[in-house]
């Protein structure tokens, strides 16, 4: 059976942020099914490893903390996450607030100082630009 509806594979209990935890959201599991559920994370897909250095959105660039440009990753990722969610042909996604990758209207700012300003990440991009509609679990709260 096709999956319906990509989310952050954090989101579904994976450990694959930045310092190797999870944001389990099992309210979203619940209202969907996990079966209908396909978990992506594109930072993960694009070869970063887990714990990794956390990375912020720059303009037009994604650097790490540590001034590390990880653009080309977070983009191959993102990349490949959009292939597999189009192979599944998936009409909607529920991604992680606030991420350089997933986050949807509002993004960190590339400070690392928590503060935020209006943007999508990379992933949400590419999912945007081919119609797919994008929320995030804040809505679901
Ligand atoms: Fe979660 Fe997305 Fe970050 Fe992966 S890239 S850990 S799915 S927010």
């Amino acid at each position: 059976m096709k999956k319906k509806v990509a989310i952050s594979a954090c989101l579904m209990g994976q450990h694959c942020r930045y310092d190797g935890r999870h944001n389990l959201q099992q309210q979203i599991i619940d209202r969907y099914g996990a079966e209908n559920l396909l978990p992506l994370c594109p930072e993960v897909l694009g070869g970063l490893p887990t714990p990794r250095i956390p990375a912020e959105m720059q303009g037009n660039k994604i650097c790490t903390q540590s001034g590390t440009d990880v653009t080309a990753a977070f983009m191959a990722g993102a990349d490949e996450a959009l292939k597999q969610a189009e192979a599944a042909g998936v009409q909607a996604a529920i991604l992680k607030a606030k991420s350089p990758s997933c986050g949807c209207g509002l993004i960190y700012d590339g400070s690392f100082s928590g503060r935020l300003v209006p943007g999508d990440g990379i992933f949400t991009q590419k999912l945007k630009a081919k119609g797919i509609k994008v929320s995030t679990e804040l809505d679901y709260i």
